[in-house]
């Protein structure tokens, strides 16, 4: 039987679509999330879907956008929730990594604290509001401003055998080839996600503060892909797409503040021990060679000259 679909002060009846903004206290100060439930006219599971955890990888926002604005609850078995733009703050101020209020990484701090700071305020109300109503959950990311990548999607291994397969089933279900296993139950929507029970998927498309056709719709394409397979909407069984696990998400930091001069492209295969770029002092004197930690593949490419010290200069899956 379909029920109302709520969100904070919002709800759906089964059939409709309600659109709104959900109001709460971030230390004191109103925060605003706009917010689309999309709660179907068939009975069904709860998809939630969140960009902008990140605010300027723009390819997951436009994505996240789009299905709002196209989802129709008459086909739909099921209820949709989307959260296009969670780090209000950080689009508007079109930062990198972080949220503004403090300076902190939406992604890293989740299920939050109510009583932490204004970031981790933000994850708890989400985390509680929103993703523990998912019986699937996808969070939608890509490159940032300053990062190129080839698309990929990192899917929970939590220890638990049934979940973690029911992980990586969505994630094989999504349509981008390259899958990365990412073990743990903490921090990032995904994982906590996971940690509470749920199937979740972070998915990366797009970089460089770009938001090109492909990139968008190969985000929209995966999330019609996950409805079908679980019978929210019409099309019978979905094609699958041959993917390759990547055991390991290898990240590798700059130890210094300088400039950043890679020596790979985003995608290239590489070898462990294979030089993957410098950070350089104003001079050009090399402060750090970046080594690949493993044979595999590059997934993110820092391309900013500007390096600060404990900022990412790349990943390698292997
Ligand atoms: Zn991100």
């Amino acid at each position: 039987m379909s029920t109302d679909l709520i969100v904070g002060s919002l709800t759906a009846r089964p059939g409709e679509k309600i659109t709104g903004t959900c109001r709460f206290d971030v230390s004191g100060q109103p925060y605003e999330l706009p917010v689309y439930l999309i709660n179907g006219a068939g009975s069904g599971p709860t998809l939630v879907l969140t960009a902008g955890i990140h605010a300027a990888e723009y390819a997951s926002i436009a994505a996240a956008l789009e299905l709002g604005q196209t989802l129709d609850p008459a086909g739909l078995n099921g209820q949709v929730i989307i959260v296009p733009v969670v780090n209000q703050p950080g689009f508007s101020a079109r930062s990198i990594y972080v949220n503004p209020m403090d300076g902190v990484n939406l992604n890293r701090v989740f299920p939050g604290n109510p009583d932490g700071s204004p970031t981790e305020q933000i994850a708890a109300w989400l985390f509680n509001n929103v993703i523990r109503q998912a019986d699937y959950y996808i969070d939608m990311h890509g490159g940032d401003l300053v990062e190129a990548l080839v698309p990929f999607t990192l899917f929970p291994e939590v220890g638990q055998p049934e979940l973690d397969m029911a992980s990586l089933e969505m994630a094989q279900m999504f349509g981008i080839p390259y899958l990365v296993r990412k073990p743990g139950g903490f921090g990032s929507t995904f994982s906590a996600a996971a940690g509470a029970g749920i199937p979740a998927l972070l998915v990366e498309s797009g970089g460089q503060g770009r938001w090109p056709r492909e990139s968008v719709t190969l985000l929209i394409d995966g999330v019609h892909r996950v409805m079908r397979r679980y019978g929210m909407t019409p099309g019978g069984p979905v094609e699958p797409v041959e993917t390759v696990v990547l055991k390991n998400f290898l990240w590798l930091r700059s130890e210094h503040a300088g400039f950043w001069y890679p020596a790979v492209e985003v995608g290239q295969a590489v070898t462990r021990g294979q030089p993957l770029g410098e950070v350089r002092d104003v001079w050009g004197r090399c402060l750090q060679t970046a080594q690949s930690p493993a044979d595999g593949r590059v997934l993110f490419l820092v391309t900013s000259l500007a390096m600060n010290a404990g900022d990412p200069l790349l990943s390698v899956g292997a």
